[in-house]
């Protein structure tokens, strides 16, 4: 699949133009593509074969030609030429979050900065202030922003990981020799970001397995090749290791190599103490050195006196005393879904129209959806006005009468500097479900952020908050807020706190709702959807509810509509 490459490439020509001070619209149509190129799942090459490039949505006639081009030549020609007019490290600096094309460009042309090392070099020696004034804030963001680079390199998104892991594992099963083929590790445990794949195999025939899995089209590199265990790296940059079992150890391997290594220390501390031994093969008794289980986890943790705990809680943070004591949570699943409560429409940046929409949820068993566009100031995602809003109020309203799937609609309304919204109370009352977010002031300190929110629950109209903490995992930081205080105002006004399930966002995560919880807020599970594809991301905000130790009666959208209408009705 060349889709994320092409995607890639369309991000750095935009980062390019955005240096060269192209016209705006030119650089948000390479942004959209790419994001919708990323997106499909289909090969964009089957795409092109079919003649179907024009209709992936953002996708006109000049982008289509280069899309054919870098399919049939390898390279773009525009993009080759485009990128002699900037220099290597300004593209490199670029990767900073917090640092802008313009700033980038600043720091190599004043300071000639050869890379991100060099200018970390440069900061420490007070370089670096000369040229931002006495704007030391600035300096501090962006060394804060190089340190943050540091600490996520290597690691993946954890939505790319499992696209990864579904390519590897299903070819692996079409293998005669493989029985059982499944994810272990963080993946399975559904950590918002992984350092590698790991794949358990059952078979009685290990070596065609590794032989098999070394050869498959996505390698790149072949680390280590063995009879029982492989270790791979993708063309895609994630390492991936393989190991094979045979499979009566099947769930004690499993178990060992889903982890969390604390979690397994706390599960061999416990077999200790009832003279058992735990390892990657079984349970055995020390004295006799019987196995006693390892066929299946249920089986092993049932021989330690514990009740099956789910991967999303194996973290050693309290879920072992929980299952000693019958204690643990009956996790939310993801079919307890009744309806997704944050999608964007045609109507604003999103792709799809209202119909597309309700067939799409309709198709996945909910029972209802919230049209929620952009509220008016935000005009770079084409913001609505209250006109336009009124309008789609009605179109709803009729369509209601011909769906099997409820549209509601809502709004993702801007929280303002002040804390004011951005629509006044006669449009927001007129609204099924008002959602309210930051989308700006990022840089403002801890209380005047807190402040803000904190106001907009106070309006009595709003419903839910959304991406709280506004982070995007690997590019950019939480705003600095104080949750504590933004729960005790949800408590107080009854407001839902969103996870948003957008796979950058993963927005609360899973520590913070795990506190929410424990306070008694709401939460809402919700995709954030502008492309069709994105409704199924749904999967990535419930695993960050489970790891949060999330029940159904915790989440929003798992009410039926009936109980969901009453519920909002504020
Ligand atoms: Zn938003
Ligand atoms: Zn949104």
């Amino acid at each position: 699949m060349k889709n994320a490459e092409i995607a890639e490439i369309f991000n750095d020509i935009a980062d390019i133009l955005e240096i060269e001070g192209e016209n705006r619209f030119r650089i948000r149509a390479y942004r959209i593509a790419a994001q919708n190129i990323e997106d499909l799942n289909e090969d964009v090459e089957a795409v092109l074969r079919k003649e179907k490039l024009l209709d992936i949505p953002g996708i006109g006639k000049d982008l289509a030609g280069k899309i054919e081009e870098y399919v049939k030549r390898g390279k773009i020609k525009f993009y080759e030429d485009l990128k002699k007019s900037v220099s290597r490290p300004v593209l490199e600096l670029m990767t900073i979050p917090g640092v802008g094309p313009k700033t980038a460009k600043l720091l190599c042309d004043r300071l000639k900065v050869k890379s991100i090392n060099d200018l970390k070099k440069k900061a420490s020696q007070g370089k670096i202030g000369n040229i931002f004034g006495v704007k030391e804030k600035k300096v501090e963001n962006i060394l804060r922003g190089i340190d943050f680079l540091k600490g996520s390199e290597g690691r993946t998104l954890l939505s790319h990981a499992v696209r990864v892991s579904f390519e590897v594992i299903s070819q692996l099963k079409a293998l005669a020799a493989a029985k059982k083929v499944v994810a272990a590790g963080s993946l399975r445990r559904m950590k918002e970001t992984v350092q590698d794949i790991d794949i358990l195999v059952t078979s009685n025939a290990p070596r065609r397995v590794t032989d098999a899995f070394t050869k498959l089209p996505e390698v790149k590199e072949v680390l280590a090749h063995g009879p029982t265990k492989s270790s791979v790296i993708t063309r895609d940059a994630i390492q991936v290791d393989l190991r094979v079992v045979e499979p009566p150890s099947f769930g004690a391997a499993l178990c060992y190599f889903t982890g969390s290594k604390s979690h397994n220390i706390s599960l061999r501390k416990m077999a200790k103490r009832r003279g058992l031994k735990i390892n990657e093969y079984g349970v055995f008794r020390v004295k006799t050195n019987k196995k006693i289980a390892g066929l299946d986890e249920e089986g092993l943790y049932k021989a330690i006196d514990l009740a099956y705990i789910p991967p999303e809680l194996r973290e050693d943070k309290g879920e072992i005393e929980a299952a000693l004591r019958g204690k643990l949570p009956a996790l939310i699943e993801s079919k307890d879904i009744k309806g997704d409560l944050h999608v964007h429409s045609d109507a604003s940046d999103g792709a799809l129209s209202f119909e597309e929409i309700a067939r799409a949820c309709l198709k996945l068993g909910y029972e209802y959806v919230v049209i929620t566009d952009h509220s008016k100031s935000l005009k770079i995602a084409g913001g609505l006005e209250q006109k336009a809003l009124f309008e789609n109020i009605k179109k709803i309203r009729k369509l209601n009468k011909k769906l099997k799937i409820r549209l509601l609609i809502g709004t993702e309304a801007d929280i303002l500097g002040d804390g004011r919204l951005d629509y006044p109370d006669s449009v927001l009352k007129e609204l099924d479900f008002v959602i309210a977010a930051v989308h700006s002031g990022f840089k403002q300190p801890k209380d005047v952020i807190t402040g803000r929110v904190i106001k907009a629950m106070d309006n009595k109209y709003v419903n839910m908050i959304a991406h709280p903490t506004g982070r995007l995992i690997g590019k950019r930081e939480a705003y600095e807020i104080d949750m504590e205080k933004v729960f005790k105002k949800a408590k107080e006004t009854n407001t839902t706190i969103e996870i948003n399930a957008y796979p950058e966002r993963l927005d609360l995560d899973d520590t913070s709702s795990r506190r929410a919880k424990e306070l008694g807020i709401m939460l809402g599970i919700a995709t954030d959807t502008h492309t069709i594809n994105q409704f199924h991301n749904m999967i990535f905000g419930v695993s960050v509810a489970r790891r949060a130790w999330l029940e159904k009666k915790n989440v929003l959208n798992t009410l039926d509509l009936e109980r969901f209408l009453k519920r909002i009705r504020k």
